[in-house]
């Protein structure tokens, strides 16, 4: 199933070109969260789904819809550093996952398709990252790698965007607007492996990147396994899972797309509105 959020408030299950509205037959009570989070919190989300009759509910067209951030406050967004060879190589990065570990990312960062994307500064390179998200479903810690995919609800495109300068990686991913995430979430028994999927991420419709998944350094089981030492994973909460090579500097005006087989296309606009320069951030010396 593919679960989009619309108005806010709405949950909606995409039907081949339908939006087929299940937030009144589910009962879901929404909060700023969304109403996704509200279903993950339930005991068995699943099996609700399972059990809606679609064709009895109301539906509108796909097309032309506006969708929302799928979770527009995820309680956390986890991040994998370097955690393809190949962007590792392009950072001349020694390091990878590996050694790093993760990354936090505020979960005020997350916005929805159509973005924007806000640059923060009008004289530091702010980045794209095209990411596989992956969205928990039941609570994880200490999870071995054999058993980490039943805790995963499903996959999400992700960007990480990401400023290059000086500050701490958290910092340089946190700020509003760069966690874009949609279209929707994709349950995982419609994806499979997730190791075997096609990233694409364009900008300003130039194609920048073009991966497998298979070439992470660490795969959604490890990385699930790996956080889950660290922290509690919570339903709702999201893991980028790296990036592969290709990360390049964005430009006011433009557009960035993420494109992961069968997972649907997210696509956001940049805008350098409210940008300062480095030297004028608060407290710069
Ligand atoms: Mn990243």
């Amino acid at each position: 199933m593919r679960l989009a959020s619309v108005a806010g408030t709405r949950l909606a299950v995409v039907a081949d070109d339908r939006l087929v509205d299940v937030t009144d037959a589910l009962g879901l009570a929404v909060d700023r969260r969304g109403p996704l989070q509200a279903l993950l919190e339930r005991d068995d989300p699943a099996a609700e789904l399972r059990a809606l009759d679609l064709a009895a509910l109301p539906s509108r067209p796909l097309d032309g819809a506006a969708l929302d951030a799928p979770l527009p406050r995820p309680g956390k967004v986890v991040g994998a550093p370097v955690n393809y060879r190949d962007h590792q190589a392009e950072m001349r990065e020694q390091h990878t996952v590996a050694d790093l570990g993760v990354f936090l990312k505020a979960g005020t960062s997350v916005v929805g398709p159509g973005g924007p994307v806000r640059l923060p500064y009008r004289d530091v390179r702010t980045d794209q990252e095209g990411e596989l998200g992956v969205v928990i479903g039941r609570t994880a810690r200490h999870v071995a790698a054999d058993r980490a995919l039943d805790h995963v609800f499903g996959y999400v495109p992700l960007l990480d965007i990401t400023v290059r300068s000086g500050e701490d990686r958290s910092t340089r991913k946190s700020f509003d607007t760069f966690t874009p995430l949609g279209p929707w979430v994709t349950t995982a028994d419609e994806v499979g492996d997730p190791q075997a999927l096609r990233l694409r991420c364009w900008v300003d419709g130039e194609l920048r990147q073009d991966a497998s998944t298979a070439d992470m350094v660490f795969g959604v089981r490890e990385l699930v396994a790996y956080a889950s030492h660290v922290m509690t994973l919570e339903p709702g909460d999201v893991i980028a899972t790296g990036t592969p090579a290709g990360v390049g500097p964005l430009a006011a005006g433009g557009s960035v797309a993420v494109e992961i087989t069968g997972l649907g296309r997210l696509e956001v606009t940049v805008t350098d509105e409210g940008a300062v320069a480095y030297a004028d951030r608060p407290g710069a010396r």
